[in-house]
């Protein structure tokens, strides 16, 4: 067996899994890659990990060390690749850049997910990602130093550790645990500590840890690499074929714009004829040169990076080249072998990327988004459909006149969608021009949520303006009776005293007799409810109300036009109800819409 398991290590046999940390804002996802790191860099040279471009390779010596707490034993010999890449961006963004052809490059993924708040919505999202593209993960409850009264013990083994806790700190552990765990099951998904999982198969892993302290950190790397062995042997037997995908892509001094690519099978060799997405089509260029960070300690020396020759996967690499100003993050690069194969597999990159914008799915009314990478366009959607943003256009790239001239399309329809929201990407100074002319409004973040915070800002802004405008265009349903005892001035104004039955009465509205004959009393110019001005009276209050004529119609007066035991309505019309739909409809209630429906047809409208 250990003869085997070193086999193996020789990574001509298997290459290093993928991971990726995914989880809700704040729940620890940088601090536990932190941790990852450091404790190796910090517990000597023993066959420290590397820093890689986007990623960090934990060597099989590292995790050997790492997990020395773990019970039982869990030693080199049963490691059967020569590491972990663990990719240094978390978040939704880095995993749907991984990608090709719809399906996760990254092998196998940690869900983080703090132990004192349980999911939250970015979590509920990471778990669907997860599901869709397949990806086998584990949980670590992170913060566990957080359950009242916690002794933390970073050498030992967790379960030890739990058991360990005083009476108090353990049954606000399990009953955490057992929250989140029902909260899971939710989701459709079993889940148990993994030291009492039934079935790793059917059933997700929870590992206590803690970023701080150390905590359980031991057995998450230690279950990751059983899980990996069991589950991915097969996907992990290194391939000559390419599959390489554009992580990111970054302008450096000295070098221009470079991209960083996750090569998880294959090799890239300096000269390499390259193809890859562009936002302006397929770009061919040639390797001019494969780089990686130099080591730690000779960082300060000139120059941060190292060159290679050849790059073998699985490994963080970043390549520098002429025309990569528009390449696009998020898609495969390929390599042409022969000249000839070029043209084919531009045709090949074309479609990858073609493919990958079809599936997006876009409305008739929205906004228009625009992000750096496919993988950040992605996610940004996802967020954009939590909070009820619909889109009508999409595109990966800078922000250029087309593009407003596009968003300015929904000015005919709804000026709340001719905005372009764009994510991490420049805004031509025409473009911005442009909009300015236009009335075209660009919202311009580097993270997501402040993209969205804006946009909700906005729209909540927009909406109490065109409430402001609207607001006499919008007339409430309602019914009222006249108090025969309240009448204060018969004409010019009529002053009366009333109660709303039906509805909402506000100041503006329009009243009107409809029996018999039809009068037009005119429009309520105020209201007083025990002697205060109000602008408003909902259903059962008496209020006192002023009406003055209604423009270019003559004065009314009771008694003579109406009586005191006439029903009176509100006048609405079409136009009024279009107004009330569109601006006031939470304003009114499921009654107050029936009896919008009882006017109408009392009105007669269409
Ligand atoms: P991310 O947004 O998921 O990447 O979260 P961060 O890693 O930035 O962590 C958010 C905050 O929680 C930071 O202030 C961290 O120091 C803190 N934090 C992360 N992990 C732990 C942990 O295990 N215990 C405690 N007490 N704090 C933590």
């Amino acid at each position: 067996r250990r003869e085997l398991n070193e086999k193996n290590r020789d990574i001509r046999v298997l290459r290093a899994p993928v991971i990726c940390v995914l989880g809700h804002v704040d729940h620890g996802k940088t601090k536990i890659l932190d941790k990852l790191r450091r404790t190796n860099v910090q517990e000597g040279e023993v066959g420290g990990i590397t820093q890689q471009i986007g990623a960090t390779n934990v060597p099989a010596e590292a995790i050997a060390n790492q997990t020395k707490m773990v019970k039982p034993a869990f030693s080199i010999d049963q490691i059967d690749f020569p590491g972990l890449l663990i990719i240094d961006t978390p978040g939704h963004e880095s995993f749907s850049n991984l990608r090709s052809r719809g399906s996760s490059l990254c092998d196998m993924a940690i869900l983080v997910v703090d132990i004192t708040q349980g999911l939250e919505p970015q979590t509920i999202e990471s778990i669907e990602l997860l599901k869709k593209r397949k990806t086998p993960f584990v949980v670590a409850l992170n913060k566990v130093d957080r359950v009242f009264e916690w002794e933390g013990n970073q050498h030992k083994d967790i379960k030890e550790v739990v058991q360990a806790q005083a009476e108090f700190a353990k049954n606000d552990f399990e009953r955490r645990v057992k929250e989140i765990t029902i909260r899971l099951n939710e989701q459709g998904l079993n889940a148990a500590l993994f030291y009492e999982n039934p079935d790793p198969r059917t059933y997700v892993s929870l590992v206590p840890t803690s970023a701080i302290t150390g905590d359980g950190m031991g057995n998450l790397i230690a279950l990751i690499c059983t899980m990996c062995q069991a589950k991915l042997a097969p996907q992990l037997r290194y391939s000559e074929e390419l599959q390489c995908v554009v992580l990111e892509v970054k302008t450096i001094q000295g070098y221009g714009t470079t991209i960083d690519v996750i090569l998880v099978n294959g090799r890239l060799r300096e000269g390499d004829n390259i193809v890859l997405a562009g936002t302006e089509g397929p770009i061919v260029t040639q390797i001019r040169s494969l780089l990686m960070p130099k080591p730690l300690k000779e960082i300060r020396v000139k120059g941060s990076y190292d060159e290679f020759k050849e790059i073998k996967a699985a490994q963080g690499v970043k390549i520098a080249a002429k025309e990569l100003d528009k390449a696009i993050a998020g898609l495969s690069l390929r390599v042409a072998q022969h000249e000839d194969e070029i043209s084919v597999l531009k045709e090949v990159v074309h479609k990858d990327f073609t493919l990958a914008m079809k599936a997006i799915k876009v409305k008739d009314r929205g906004v228009y988004v625009q992000a750096s990478t496919l993988g950040a366009l992605e996610a940004l959607l996802e967020f954009f459909k939590t909070k009820g943003i619909p889109y009508s256009g999409i595109r990966v790239g800078p922000v250029v006149k087309r593009d407003v001239m596009k968003a300015a399309a929904m000015l005919e329809h709804d000026d709340k969608y001719a905005v372009i929201l764009a994510f991490d990407v420049k805004v031509d100074r025409d473009a911005q021009e442009l909009a300015d002319r236009e009335g075209v409004i660009i919202f311009s973040e580097e993270t997501i949520y402040h993209l969205g915070d804006r946009y909700v800002e906005f729209l909540e802004e927009h909406k109490r303006k065109k409430q402001e405008e609207n607001r006499s265009i919008a007339i409430f349903p309602c019914k009222i009776k006249v108090l025969p005892t309240a009448i204060f001035n018969k004409r010019d104004p009529i002053v009366l005293g009333v109660t709303v039955e039906q509805g909402v009465l506000r100041t503006g509205t329009v009243l009107c007799v409809p029996a018999k004959e039809f009068v037009e009393i005119g429009v309520v110019s105020s209201m007083e409810f025990d002697h205060k001005p109000v602008d408003i009276a909902k259903k059962g209050v008496d209020v006192c109300i002023k009406i003055d004529p209604s423009p270019g119609t003559t004065p009314k007066m009771v008694g003579r036009h109406f009586e005191v035991t006439d029903e009176i309505v509100s006048k609405i019309s079409r136009e009024s109800i279009n107004a009330c739909k569109e601006y006031f409809r939470d304003d009114l209630t499921k009654t107050d819409w029936k009896l919008m429906a009882e006017l109408k047809k009392l009105f007669d409208i269409l």
